[in-house]
């Protein structure tokens, strides 16, 4: 059976049911059909949230063999559940463009996957449709005000940094013209869209602590400057009450249900290469409200994932997790010793020996929060029992917790021995984690450490583009926010061919993106897309309804 079938297979809860085994009274929930439903904000109980527990699963270096965080989080969820912790799954909300591209969905795998599946990976809530309107209304109020006789405030067209977004791998809008079609036409100027997970709107929503807080972080967005080079904040088009209107229901978490009929709560989109990938503060600590354990991802390997996990929102929610999970395949780390993707169905302890340092990267970077990690061995059908052994030895001879998830196959049960030793781990904890830098260090300081610390680069460079950045972002007075590192997830360092564990690199940053209302600086390093392309085989090609509303194709 594939991902979708074996989601049809199982018969959801009303979701009230889900609700009640939290405590959430029905009169609370507001209902999206029978299966979703929305939280309000009232239900979070910040006192409680600090003393539950918040575990984060990230994961070495990923592959395009997929390393499954997510299928490992919710598999994860449901073996605490089974262990009798009242823990709720925490996530993100899939965004369409991996779902029609190359990557498919992103509710889980196998035995692990949030229900219904279908509508989580397509339309959802609306959130994403209200973040896509909240950003698009001030790109209009911009080029409206371009526009304006009367009220214009002097915006130099050539700089506005602010785009349009869409949620759709679409490369043809990466880069557009607008403004054409005459004195009726507004004033033409150059400009693209963003894909909605790589927007600020997202980016903001998730960084959030309630509604007021929202507004004013739309209002000090950076959209570019004057003709006399003084900035211009969306603050300054009045922009903020209406963003903030059409996020009103968006800023609820969504509530729904694992195949094991726990809760999982589904909350924003942020990628994790050019934002912070994770799901909302508002999420996590509704979630830390409501059960004992809440289990939350981080997108891409621990580099960037989890580094931002801790260093922006652990650190601006006064969050710390108690344990970090580490998930890692065989298949995988035999990639980073060099096999090919075709190779990695056939057993190869030599090859898995060799990407070991991967994983060993991971564990010594995460070690510098302090926060214990246990590893989870995301088992696949093609592992050898050999395999298996010497992944299980490599961590247990060095004191390294480790345990097998079977999540995929088996759903909370096989997540049992996982479960157990993250509630081990957790129960020792009693410090909060150590950030890689302070906020009062130099932009350039921060950037340092963590090339450093996290990526064991050898040294930072800066084009000179960049230079002159980082002198208007101190003199905007941005320089006290945190870092949100834009690099290739498919290496350690910022160039993606550099697999397993590159040594003696340095990384470039090429420029720098303000996000001032999600406040963080982005230091580009390489060229990351905001807005990608199809595949030459897109997967929404294979995706298809019947005449009774059977949908196929979705993975
Ligand atoms: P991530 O969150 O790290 O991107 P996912 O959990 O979304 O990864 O998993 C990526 C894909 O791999 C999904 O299609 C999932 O079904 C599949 N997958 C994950 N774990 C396994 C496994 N143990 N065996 C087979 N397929 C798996
Ligand atoms: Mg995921």
């Amino acid at each position: 059976m594939n991902d979708l079938q074996i989601a049809n297979s199982v018969a959801p809860l009303p979701i009230q049911q889900i609700a009640e085994k939290i405590g959430i009274d029905t009169e609370k929930l507001e209902f999206y059909g029978k299966y979703k439903a929305k939280l309000p904000l009232d239900l979070i109980n910040e006192e409680k949230a600090r003393q539950s527990n918040l575990i984060l699963v990230t994961a070495i270096t990923p592959t395009p063999a997929g390393e499954g965080k997510t299928t490992v989080t919710i598999g994860l969820n449901d073996g605490l559940n089974r262990l009798g912790k009242a823990s709720i799954a925490v996530i993100r909300e899939p965004s369409l463009g991996p779902v029609f591209g190359i990557k498919g969905g992103a509710a889980g795998g196998g035995w692990s996957q949030v229900i219904p599946m279908e509508d989580i990976n397509l339309h959802f809530t609306g959130d994403f449709h209200a973040i896509e309107k909240a950003n698009n209304l001030l790109s209009a109020l911009i080029d409206n005000n371009i526009q304006s006789k009367t009220r214009n405030l002097g915006i130099d067209p050539r700089t506005v940094l602010w785009k349009r977004a869409m949620d759709m791998n679409d490369r043809a809008l990466r880069t557009t013209v607008v403004g054409l079609g005459g004195k009726n036409g507004g004033i033409p100027r150059e400009t693209g869209f963003n894909i909605t997970a790589a927007s600020e709107v997202m980016a903001i929503l998730c960084m959030s602590k309630d509604l007021e807080d929202l507004k004013e972080r739309f209002a000090r967005i950076y959209i570019g400057d004057r003709f006399d080079g003084s900035p211009v904040l969306a603050g300054d088009l009045n922009a903020q009450g209406a963003m903030a209107t059409l996020m009103k229901e968006a800023i609820k978490p969504n509530l729904v249900q694992t195949l094991g009929h726990h809760s999982a709560i589904i909350h924003g989109g942020p990628f994790a290469n050019i934002a912070q990938g994770t799901n909302s503060i508002l999420a996590t600590k509704m979630g830390l409200s409501l059960g004992d354990y809440v289990v939350t991802e981080a997108g891409f390997g621990s580099d960037l994932g989890a580094e931002k996990f801790f260093n922006i929102k652990s650190r601006s929610a006064g969050l710390s997790p108690k344990a970090v999970v580490l998930v890692a395949t065989i298949r995988a780390l035999k990639y980073h010793g060099g096999k090919s993707l075709k190779e990695l169905t056939q057993p190869d302890v030599a090859a898995l020996e060799k990407g070991l340092p991967n994983l060993q990267h991971h564990l010594n970077s995460l070690s510098s929060f302090g926060v214990p990690v246990v590893v989870a061995v995301n088992v696949f059908s093609s592992d050898s029992e050999e395999e298996r052994k010497l992944i299980v030895d490599y961590c247990q001879n060095q004191g390294v917790s480790v345990a097998l998830s079977e999540g995929w196959a088996k759903g909370g049960e096989g997540c049992e021995s996982l479960g157990s030793l993250v509630i081990q781990a957790a129960e020792k904890c009693e410090k909060s984690f150590t950030p890689t830098y302070q906020l009062e260090d130099s932009v350039e300081e921060k950037i340092k450490k963590v090339a450093h610390t996290i990526y064991g680069a050898s040294g930072v460079e800066f084009s000179s583009i960049a230079k002159s950045q980082l002198k208007k972002i101190e003199k905007l007075g941005y320089g006290q926010f945190p870092i949100c590192m834009a690099k290739t997830q498919k290496s350690i360092s910022d160039q993606e061919k550099l697999i397993g564990r590159p040594t003696g690199f340095t990384i470039t940053i090429r420029e720098f993106e303000i996000a001032a209302g999600a406040e963080f600086i982005i230091p580009i390093a390489g060229e990351i897309l905001r807005m990608p392309g199809l595949p030459e085989v897109p997967a929404a090609e294979s995706v298809d309804i019947s005449a009774d509303g059977q949908i196929s194709g979705l993975f």
